[in-house]
């Protein structure tokens, strides 16, 4: 019979303060508390999740010390570094107070921190409480990272145009294109952040988002290398039936527009959390769906057009052309919607767990990548696993128009959606007793052993 944690068991969750990073590990938790482990998350007061939806958990929220100008600079790069300059002490206070205020038998187990809140781990240290990294982006992301980190050592950095369509040396089918640059940084700046992410540190093993039958050659590279374990316990999204992490309000009543459209008909549309777009790419994005003549569910995120708070600057006789045939939200219920009939394709930036949302229900995917893990992964959707097609050049109606159509009725977009199938079975196939399955016991029986 399987045992359940010693009562009481606490783990300390650190997520990273972005949605495509609060989303994992707030999964992870609810899996870890299904478990019979008590949760705690420390979190910071920029993007604070919200804990009214999970009341299986203890908040601990510590001043992050940003400032409003970093905020609205909206610098990942920046705030992160931030974060982790400001967050030491108040963490380690906050663990101080736990650990005196607790129960012996009540003490901390272990600390689970997202790779970007390397902080944690120097404070784990200090206090000596066991420590594990989660990873929450691909594993052949961390491989292109590494190679953007030598390649900038080596002041290969900027890479020349005449450059951009070469492959790069054994990361086949990556080219020089696809490696993750950050575009509102330096090389310089995003390196850095990579390499003390890359860090293991004393750490005694790494969570990851993803799973062998997606990235067996990359894991397998990566684990030939690496001095401790790695559980490779994705798509976590589907290790719990957690309620929302979102940041922003779901509005569900798309659902009820997606009921009213035919089986496989609806191109779900949406750039996740970070992703802005210009007013012309909005207008070419516009013309080319309407054209399409698929019917389509597009988030578009306040403030996420440059320039206007929400749907401003929807060219003019837009939405009186696609009437009832375009439904557009702020934010989506996406994993509810990804997993709707209706629903046969996907336009996304190819943030991880988009990618890893859409491929757990078969969605092939219009690839979007912007910046980060987006290009790599939107590389892998196209030319690894060929569920998805990659829109390359600068945003065009006409050139969308005609991607929409290749992706949701061509005969090439139907080999893509069989092969997507084929991907989600093996997924789940690795939940019921496949590999995840194993990763997310062992893991179990990790950290009981502390
Ligand atoms: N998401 C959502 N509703 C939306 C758009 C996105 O719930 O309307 C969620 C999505 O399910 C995913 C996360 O936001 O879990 C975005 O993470 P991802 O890694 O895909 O991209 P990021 O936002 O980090 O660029």
């Amino acid at each position: 019979m399987e045992k359940k944690a010693q009562s009481g068991q606490l783990l300390v969750l650190v997520p990273c303060p972005y949605q495509g990073t609060i989303n994992p590990m707030l999964k992870l938790g609810t899996f870890l508390h299904s478990k019979g482990f008590s949760i705690s998350i420390v979190h910071t007061h920029f993007n604070s999740p919200n804990p009214s939806n999970h009341p299986e958990f203890t908040f601990f929220p510590i001043p992050d010390g940003l400032t409003a100008d970093q905020i609205s600079s909206g610098n990942v790069v920046a705030i992160v570094f931030a974060i982790n300059a400001n967050c030491k002490a108040s963490f380690k206070q906050c663990l101080t107070d736990r650990v005196t205020e607790q129960e012996p038998q009540n003490k901390i187990t272990c600390i689970i921190y997202d790779e970007f809140m390397y902080f944690s781990e120097s404070v784990a240290n200090d206090l000596n409480i066991p420590r594990i990294l989660l990873r929450t982006q691909s594993a052949t992301n961390v491989i292109a990272r590494n190679a953007l980190i030598r390649l900038h050592s080596k002041g290969c950095t900027p890479f020349p145009d005449s450059m951009l369509l070469n492959s790069v040396p054994e990361l086949h089918p990556l080219r020089f294109k696809d490696l993750p640059i950050y575009i509102f940084d330096t090389v310089e700046n995003y390196s850095e952040l990579l390499t003390n992410a890359n860090n293991v540190r004393t750490s005694s093993a790494i969570i990851w988002n993803t799973l062998d039958c997606l990235e067996q050659s990359s894991l397998a590279q990566i684990k030939q290398q690496c001095q401790v374990p790695i559980f490779s316990t994705g798509p976590l999204h589907k290790a719990s039936t957690a309620a929302t992490s979102s940041l922003l309000e779901e509005d569900t009543s798309c659902v009820a527009w997606l009921d009213k459209q035919s089986h496989n008909s609806v191109i779900y549309v949406s750039l996740g959390s970070l992703v802005s777009i210009s007013e012309k790419e909005l207008a070419e994005m516009a013309w080319g769906l309407t054209k399409s003549r698929q019917p389509f569910l597009w988030v578009i995120r306040p403030g996420s057009i440059c320039g206007s708070h929400w749907i401003e600057l929807l060219p003019q006789g837009f939405l009186e052309a696609v009437g009832e045939r375009s439904c557009i939200v702020k934010w989506a219920p996406q994993m509810e919607v990804l997993s709707h009939g209706a629903v046969g394709g996907f336009w996304s930036h190819c943030g991880w767990n988009s990618t890893l949302e859409s491929i757990s229900e078969g969605v092939p995917m219009l690839c979007r990548p912007c910046f980060t893990d987006q290009t790599v992964n939107a590389r892998c959707v196209s030319e690894v696993w060929k569920i998805g097609i990659q829109l390359e050049n600068e945003l065009e109606r006409g050139e969308i128009e005609r991607t929409v159509k290749k992706l949701m009725v061509d005969d090439d977009g139907k080999g893509m959606r069989v092969r997507a199938k084929q991907l989600k079975e093996k997924i789940e196939v690795s939940m019921k007793g496949g590999s995840t399955y194993h990763s997310l016991n062992e893991l179990v029986e990790f950290i009981r052993s502390f």
